[in-house]
């Protein structure tokens, strides 16, 4: 089992075109650790938080954020991730343990998870005080085509995506990953209708990466390019010294409605799936003090 997820990329065809591969298994294992996602709801998420790492893979600066928010109508509700410029990514879908029956080719019914109707959104800051907002329809719900549209109509960068997650019988991820091909301005036709032809060979994706990894996918097809590598992992912001900053800033009276409602402020991250509580003796602390009707 893979430990940790990494981005390959590299030009090639006279760099003309970028490509990058992503092999994001143990990404989706630990997405599903933390949510106990059903097979399906893992294969939507996993796929989302795939193109949302290779989205993250272009942000020039470590501290730039990135979210991605998949709207459809399906059984699976809204699906959220986020990343930054570091790859530390996180994702949750709004209904984690819906289940659909497998679609007659035997391949998990991410679309039907999704849903076809809805929308992709993009939020993209990098720091500098007016975030970027791009927004296409959704094609499929299939996650790839989405992508692509996205790509072609917001980026005016048309790129070619195939994304696979395959669940074994016990639930954990055996293979997730995609390739994305982005010619460069200026590249050739044939570049572009070579694209074209191969990506059909990747239907599979999840399966090449089970087997032969993303460094077999890339010896197959980018032999002796100059390949980087980046680390993608999954990591939430939140944490207890985060939380208690968000209950300062509630301020000291509505702490203490809160506190005489429920006996304890509970604070739920979705992104990762935890549970901050903090009791009373807690939050007066934070307040400096029991308030005495000062
Ligand atoms: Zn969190």
């Amino acid at each position: 089992m893979r430990k940790t997820s990494t981005i390959y990329k590299t030009l090639i065809w006279d760099e003309e075109v970028s490509l990058a591969v992503l092999d994001s298994t143990a990404l989706v294992n630990e997405a599903i650790r933390r949510h106990r996602l059903t097979p399906v709801a893992a294969a939507a998420l996993g796929r989302t938080m795939s193109a949302t790492a290779y989205l993250c893979s272009w942000l020039k600066d470590e501290k730039s954020l990135l979210s991605v928010t998949v709207a459809g109508d399906g059984v699976g509700g809204k699906i959220c991730v986020s990343g930054d410029g570091k790859l530390h990514m996180r994702g949750f879908a709004e209904n984690p343990s819906a289940n659909l029956p497998p679609r007659a080719d035997g391949k998990l019914d991410v679309g039907g998870f999704v849903g076809r109707e809805g929308t992709l959104t993009v939020i993209r800051d990098d720091g500098s005080g007016i975030p970027y907002v791009g927004t296409s329809a959704l094609v499929s719900g299939e996650i790839a085509e989405d992508f692509s549209a996205y790509f072609l109509t917001s980026e005016q960068r048309p790129t070619a995506i195939a994304l696979g997650v395959k669940i074994g019988t016990d639930g954990k991820c055996l293979g997730a990953g995609g390739v994305f091909f982005q010619p460069l301005p200026g590249a050739s036709e044939a570049s572009i209708s070579h694209i074209e032809k191969i990506i059909g060979d990747y239907a599979h994706v999840s399966t090449l990466i089970e087997t032969v990894g993303a460094e077999g996918i890339l010896s197959d097809i980018a032999a002796g390019c100059n390949i980087a590598s980046r680390t993608v992992s999954y990591k939430c912001h939140c944490s207890r010294t985060a939380i208690r900053s968000l209950i300062l800033s509630l301020g000291r009276e509505e702490a203490e409605s809160i506190l005489r409602e429920m006996g304890e402020i509970k604070v739920h991250c979705d992104y990762c799936n935890t549970d901050y509580e903090f009791g009373a003796d807690e939050v007066h602390a934070l307040f400096g003090g029991k308030d005495e009707g000062r």
